[in-house]
């Protein structure tokens, strides 16, 4: 079934953008010196500043701004030389000042852009208006036992960028495929978690529908803090089908925020939507204006790493992966290692495939929950399967063998050419041999001889069969093939 609701409805069209709110992983929080980390004991990593109290003053974490410059080159943004904070009013028991420091008009990063796969598999590009800095707020947790409330203010402070795009995307998968190419290049970073269950990357998707042929953009609701790849599809289709639905009842959709139910797989209004002016907004009195300068910008760009973009064009052209295999490696930046290390032991088309069937399928196996597969728990090396995949392709094993062998690296972390040599498993290759096994299987068995001559194709397996029993599972099965085809077949 396609994922894309729009092609029940032909004659409709959505248009989303998205906010995505990434936490910063540095060491200290954006405006203070306490620890930038989870903290299960509440109202621990503050101090005045944090919690807000009046009379004190912000001062701006560097690391905070090397980051921002970071993700605004991968994202081919326009750095600012001069960007300035503001204040955003707002009431809220988790934002102690009653404001959050974040920037408005003047933000770090304008212009930049993300490319993703659309639904064809082919490139489309996501503009971004911008990127700015800012802190996030603390945390209400509600006790609907105790009938209380709390707060804990460990999260204040904590450095967020905030990523906008234009309204580029057209459909749910779209919307999908963005967030998963944002969440890579935060990964590849290294600037954050992205682990969007625990609120390290949020997106908020806001999502209008109009008829197509229309020039003026429909009426747009917001999505909160979407937690999962999946919901991000299924709350994004929801809402667009609501929404046409609306407007076929020939009523107005209203501009507000809504939520989803994870459980009852709906959405529902959460509020009518602020105007932006309830915010009041004005410049930070208490920083200075940012300013950037050239040779910064240049430092910051030396430190760069491979990216998302970069590597697939790597993998498909240098390496040749498939565009598939290419954006496996690059949704998993451990196997993507992996890749590379056993790649620069041997090159062969048959790495990729004994990497993403019989690696893969073996973390698998070892993993019974649904955590993450973890390559460093595996005790096959990059150079071990290297090694083996070449005895594969030099024909010195075959990958019946091959796969006992698999195993026993797993268990024992020995090398294949040892396992080889020990257990005597080199492939039997030589046409004497191979023959010399074929022939005492057809003179061992007539009848079946007799019935394959008769029209029994099916018996052929057998023949093969028997005779990769005789040879302990090592004759070269394919020399094997065309042997009992020149004996059985004349
Ligand atoms: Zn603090
Ligand atoms: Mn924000």
């Amino acid at each position: 079934m396609s994922n894309n609701i729009l092609e029940k409805y032909p004659e409709y069209e959505a248009t989303i953008g998205i906010e995505v709110h990434v936490q910063l992983n540095t060491k200290s929080k954006i405006f203070c010196c306490c620890p930038n980390q989870v903290n299960k004991k509440p109202n621990h990593n503050v101090c005045p500043i944090c919690a807000g109290y009046p009379g004190v003053l912000p001062v701006l974490n560097k690391e905070v701004v090397n980051n921002a410059i970071l993700i605004g080159l991968a994202t081919h943004s326009d750095i600012a030389s001069e960007s300035t904070f503001a204040r955003k009013h707002y009431f809220y028991p988790d934002l102690p000042k009653n404001y959050q420091i974040t920037q408005d008009d003047k933000p770090i990063c304008k212009d930049g852009s993300v490319t993703i796969l659309d639904e064809k598999g082919e490139k489309k590009t996501i503009r971004l208006t911008r990127i700015h800095m800012e802190e996030d707020a603390g945390k209400n947790i509600h006790s609907p036992k105790t009938n209380e409330s709390f707060v804990d203010l460990n999260r204040t402070g904590t450095p967020l960028l905030e990523v906008v795009t234009y309204p580029d995307i057209s459909t749910a998968e779209e919307a999908r495929s963005y967030l998963k190419a944002l969440r890579n290049i935060v990964l590849h970073l290294g600037i954050g978690t992205a682990n969007m269950e625990d609120g390290a990357f949020r997106a908020d998707t806001n999502i209008s529908v109009r008829k197509k042929g229309e020039s003026k953009l429909g009426t747009r609701t917001e999505l909160k803090n979407i937690n999962s790849f999946k919901f991000i599809v299924d709350a994004t289709n929801y809402e667009i089908e609501r929404q046409i639905n609306v407007l076929k009842q020939g009523e107005k959709v209203s501009q507000e925020t809504r939520s989803w139910d994870t459980k009852k797989k709906v959405t529902s209004v959460m509020r009518s939507k602020e105007e932006a002016a309830d915010y009041r907004y004005f410049q930070e009195p208490d920083l200075p204006i940012l300013e950037i300068s050239q040779s910064w910008i240049d430092t910051i760009k030396k430190e760069i790493p491979e990216l998302p973009e970069q590597k697939f064009e790597r993998l498909t052209k240098t390496c040749c992966l498939s565009a598939y295999e290419a954006q496996i490696l690059i949704d998993d930046r451990e196997l993507a290692a992996y890749f590379d290390e056993a790649h620069t032991h041997y090159q062969s088309d048959n790495l990729i495939n004994w990497i993403l069937r019989n690696l893969i399928s073996y973390l698998k196996e070892l993993k019974q929950d649904n955590s993450e597969l973890e390559i460093s728990s595996c005790k096959i090396q990059p150079k071990q399967l290297a090694e083996l995949v070449q005895l594969i392709d030099k024909g010195t094993i075959n990958t019946k063998v091959a796969q006992e062998i698999f195993e026993e690296i797993a268990q024992t972390g020995k090398n294949p050419s040892d396992i080889v040599k020990e257990k005597g498993l080199e492939q039997i290759d030589s046409k004497e041999e191979l023959e010399k096994i074929a022939t005492t299987i057809i003179s061992q068995n007539p009848k079946q001889v007799e019935a394959y001559k008769a029209g029994n194709e099916r018996l052929f397996g057998f023949f093969i069969g028997q005779a990769m029993k005789a040879s302990q599972g090592k004759a070269n099965p394919k020399k094997l093939n065309e042997l009992f085809k020149k004996h059985l077949d004349k």
